[in-house]
């Protein structure tokens, strides 16, 4: 049993820290705000006062963190205060650069480290199912699987430093266009006359078949688990999918690849925050597309 501590307790670290703590971890945990730390003591682990309290003595950390500022901020902290071999894992989604100057840091400091981003949300991360992309040299990885083995069902390793995230923002990307691209076919095929249940039918077993479709279906009805059926509450917030579809194109830009969809996906997510719909679930992105109509 290691210790392991733990630095970010919001919607996603909360639950993945109580799943350690479940699994017979011993388990140090901070973050900023009191009523997350509280939670995480009435699910068992240790309460630090700061960062630095929470990693001095750790054997592995855990930071689970809004964005890569917020990231290389914690781990410039904890890196220098930590036993040369120990081992860092970031599973918050962030820039590719900031995971590469994250891994050097730790790398500087004889530790191990791993970029791990999560795919499964909010459920997954409560039910330990949720899916790791890691990037690392095969030593991290292989210290840092039975960790994440803890939190969820599939550990991929992706490639070297930073690999993880780009694993993590093609896949959103994929995500936040076909997610529009449903959306498209449902007005459509409302304005054509067709039923919601028949165009589900027939694409959810042709070629339109994708994960936006089958497991959350943006109109009430043939996914009766997807959030049109629960008022579009999220889920996967819009905010957040503009935050990744950006943090695509800025991997785009300074890699030079052609990405004229991600583009346009983030244009019309951004537009759909603007209006004050960052807390919708991103498949309420059909109602932006439904009131396009009036406007071309
Ligand atoms: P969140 O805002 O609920 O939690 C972030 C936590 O970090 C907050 O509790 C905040 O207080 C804490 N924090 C910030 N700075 C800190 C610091 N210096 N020291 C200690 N704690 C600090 O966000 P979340 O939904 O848990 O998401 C976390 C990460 O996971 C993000 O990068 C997000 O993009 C990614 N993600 C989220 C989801 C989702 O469905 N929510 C899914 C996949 C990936």
């Amino acid at each position: 049993m290691a210790r392991i501590a733990f630095i970010g307790l919001g919607n996603m670290g909360g639950p993945m820290a109580a799943n350690l703590v479940k699994a017979g971890e011993k388990l140090v945990a901070f973050d900023l705000v009191d009523a997350s730390r509280n939670q995480a003591k009435s699910d068992g682990a240790e309460i630090a006062d700061t960062a630095t309290a929470a990693a001095k003595g750790a054997e592995v950390i855990v930071t689970m963190l809004p964005a890569g500022r917020h990231v290389l901020a914690v781990w410039n902290e904890v890196v220098p205060v930590m036993a040369k071999g120990a081992l860092i894992i970031d599973c918050s989604t962030i820039d590719v650069e900031s995971a590469k100057q994250a891994h050097a840091l730790a790398e500087r400091h004889g530790m191990a480290s791993v970029d791990a981003p999560v795919s499964g949300g909010t459920g997954g991360a409560k039910a330990a199912t949720l899916t790791f992309m890691c990037g690392g040299d095969e030593k991290s990885f292989a210290a840092a699987k039975p960790v994440l083995e803890r939190m969820g069902k599939r550990i991929v390793h992706c490639g070297g430093a930073g690999a993880g995230q780009a694993a993590k923002i093609c896949n959103n990307m994929i995500l936040g266009i076909s997610m529009i691209a449903v959306s498209e076919a449902f007005a459509l095929a409302e304005k054509l006359g067709l039923s919601h249940q028949a165009l589900f039918e027939v694409a959810s077993t042709s070629s339109g078949q994708c994960w936006s479709l089958t497991s959350y279906c943006p109109v009430p009805g043939p996914v009766p688990t997807s959030p049109a059926n629960n008022d579009y509450k999220p889920g996967f917030a819009s905010a957040l999918m503009v935050k990744d579809l950006t943090l695509a194109q800025d991997a785009a830009k300074a890699a030079g690849a052609a990405t004229p969809l991600g583009k346009h996906a983030q244009e019309i997510y951004r537009a759909f925050d603007a209006d004050g719909h960052g807390g919708v679930d991103f498949s309420g992105i059909i109602q932006h597309v439904r009131e396009l109509a009036g406007k071309s």
